[in-house]
């Protein structure tokens, strides 16, 4: 496997960073997990938009230019032979001392690291997800806001022990305000008298690139798509729920705090939505390998 360090491809047994990274010492950083299926990028300038964005937010100078950045992520990708993957783009805030001080990092890192997929069961799709509402509540916008996709994820890692305790895969967090914002890594929708319903990012959550392309899709079926706070109860009187992400894509979700959803089985809106989601991803984004190469 070769890892683009810093310009250059390595294997990955040479492709190391330093004890003094402030990405290590501190999670300062930012990242972009990124998918590709069928020979093409799902959504690539989107995910490099917002990895600028969440770096801007930090001050963290990225230290080439996006086009530069979405060539190094295709070439990771041809070197690596990959069709179908999973690319994983980070940078870090670079090489400090032992003090917080970003200003004393001269030199940010660019990891890309391209590799095989491993996906989620497929009963997860077929029958549907149990999730439950856990206790960390999702960082608070004015401290770390969840808009920025931050190497500092430990929010989010604590929720999911809570849920893994549990005995679930997933876990339902919700803003200081006691409102649904998000899951440890997805975005969340309810669907109500085939009314589409999902958190607005202001009130805390990663804007998701698969959340907003789901939107998307689900306008071109003809669906009326809202984004609005609600709480867990809106949850537990929906027809259907899903969740949306890049590792999960479009998954159904049946049960939240013990609470049946629905008829307990993947919703008919679910079902069109994950249909439209693998057709576009299939046929659809950044090509790979350009055609006669
Ligand atoms: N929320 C959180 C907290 C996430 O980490 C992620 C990404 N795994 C998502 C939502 C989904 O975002 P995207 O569709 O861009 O992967």
């Amino acid at each position: 496997m070769l890892i683009y360090l810093d310009g250059k491809y390595l294997p990955s047994e040479e492709a190391k960073i330093s004890v003094f990274d402030h990405g290590l010492l501190y999670g300062d950083g930012v990242f972009e997990g990124i998918r590709c299926y069928n020979g093409y990028v799902f959504k690539l300038d989107e995910h490099l938009e917002r990895l600028y964005d969440s770096a801007k937010s930090l001050m963290l100078k990225i230290p080439i230019q996006i086009d530069e950045l979405r060539q190094a992520v295709l070439e990771t990708l041809r070197r690596n032979e990959l069709r179908e993957g999973y690319i994983r783009l980070i940078v870090t805030r670079g090489i400090g001392d032992l003090g917080l001080d970003p200003d004393k990092c001269r030199n940010p890192s660019i990891i890309i690291i391209a590799d095989k997929i491993a996906l989620y069961p497929q009963n997860y799709y077929e029958d549907g997800l149990e999730i439950v509402t856990v206790s960390v509540r999702r960082n608070y916008p004015e401290a770390i806001n969840p808009r920025i996709k931050s190497l500092n994820y430990l929010n989010n890692i604590l929720a999911k022990i809570e849920a893994k305790q549990s005995g679930v895969v997933e876990a339902l967090m919700l803003n200081n305000d006691g409102y649904v914002v998000e899951c440890s890594g997805d975005n969340i929708f309810l669907v109500k008298n085939e009314i589409i319903v999902t958190p607005p990012p202001y009130i805390g959550i990663l804007d998701g690139v698969t959340r907003n392309c789901v939107i998307t899709l689900a306008h071109e079926a003809g669906f009326q798509v809202k984004e609005r706070v609600f709480t867990r109860h809106d949850i537990y009187i929906a027809d259907e729920c899903f969740l949306t992400g890049t590792a999960a894509e479009v998954i159904p979700v049946v049960k939240l705090d013990q609470r049946v959803i629905g008829n307990g089985e993947p919703g008919i809106v679910t079902q069109k939505l994950i249909a439209a989601f693998r057709h576009f991803a299939n046929n659809f984004g950044t090509p790979i390998f350009p055609e006669g190469v």
